[in-house]
C-alpha cells in the first residue's frame, strides 16, 4: 500500500493530553471538511458531481447547518433532493416494469424488497474522513516502526478509544510482521489496559463523590471522568 505520509499532525495529536489522539485527529479533520464544503469557495466540478450523487449523512448535514453559510448548504440540499427524486423515479419505474406473465402492463410488487441504501447511506464527507483516518492509522504504525521517540510517546500515552485501538490492532499486520508485530501488539495492549484501569478508578471515584461522606474530599482527576470514559469506550464523535 503506497501512502502519502504526513507525520506532523500525527505527532501533534499523540502529544496532546487526551483519551484518544486519533479522535483528536478525526475531530480536526471533520471540522476542516465541514469548512471546505460550507466555505463558499467554488467547488471543483467533479466534487460537485460527487456531492450531488452521495449527499451527506444526518450528522454532517447538521454540522454544516451550524455554519454561517446556510445558503450554500441549502443549495446542496436542494440539488441532492432533486437528484434523489430522479433516482427514486428510476427505481420505481424499474420495479413497475417487471413483466407479469400473461398480462403485459400489470404492475408487480418486488419480491426481494427495494434496496435504497445507495440513496440513504452515502456521505461524501464520511468517505473523505474515513480515507483520511485510514492514512493516519497507517502513519501512526509507520512512525512506531521508524521512530523510537514515537514508540516511547505511544507507550507513555493515555492509550486510545476502543474503536481506534481496535483499528490500530487490525491494521498492524499490513505493515508489521513477526517479532515486530508481536512487540507492537504487546506494547499497545499494555498501554491500553493500563489506561483502562486508570479510567476505571477515575470513574469509580466520580460515582463515589455522590456519597455525602465524600463530598469534601478532593476530586482528583475525576471531575470530567464521565465524558472521558464515554470517549474511551466509544470515541469522541
Ligand atoms: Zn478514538
Ligand atoms: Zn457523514
Amino acid at each position: 500500500m503506497r501512502q502519502h505520509i504526513d507525520t506532523i499532525p500525527v505527532w501533534d495529536a499523540f502529544k496532546t493530553d487526551c483519551e484518544c489522539p486519533l479522535c483528536v485527529l478525526r475531530e480536526t479533520n471533520e471540522n476542516n471538511y465541514v469548512q471546505t464544503f460550507t466555505g463558499g469557495s467554488v467547488m471543483e466540478p467533479d466534487v460537485r458531481v460527487e456531492v450531488n450523487m452521495k449527499g451527506f449523512c444526518a450528522r454532517h448535514f447538521r454540522l454544516m447547518m451550524k455554519s454561517e453559510h446556510r445558503l450554500g448548504v441549502a443549495l446542496m440540499a436542494h440539488t441532492y433532493l432533486k437528484q434523489s427524486m430522479a433516482r427514486l423515479g428510476q427505481t420505481n419505474m424499474a420495479v413497475q416494469s417487471v413483466p407479469v406473465k400473461g398480462r403485459l402492463f400489470s404492475k408487480k410488487a418486488p419480491e426481494a424488497g427495494v434496496d435504497l441504501s445507495a440513496l440513504t447511506d452515502t456521505c461524501i464527507l464520511c468517505d473523505r474522513l474515513n480515507d483520511t483516518m485510514k492514512r493516519y492509522v497507517y502513519t501512526a504504525i509507520h512512525l512506531w516502526k521508524k521512530d523510537s521517540a514515537f514508540r516511547y510517546q505511544l507507550k507513555n500515552s493515555k492509550g486510545l478509544c476502543l474503536k481506534h485501538y481496535a483499528e490500530l490492532l487490525k491494521a498492524a499486520p499490513e505493515q508489521l510482521s513477526g517479532q515486530e508485530l508481536a512487540t507492537f501488539t504487546d506494547e499497545l495492549n499494555e498501554t491500553e489496559m493500563k489506561n483502562l484501569a486508570r479510567l476505571e478508578q477515575e470513574i469509580e471515584w466520580f460515582t463515589l463523590k455522590f456519597d455525602h461522606q465524600n463530598a469534601d474530599k478532593p476530586w482528583g482527576n475525576s471531575r470530567d471522568a464521565l465524558p472521558r470514559t464515554v470517549e474511551k469506550l466509544r470515541g469522541r464523535e
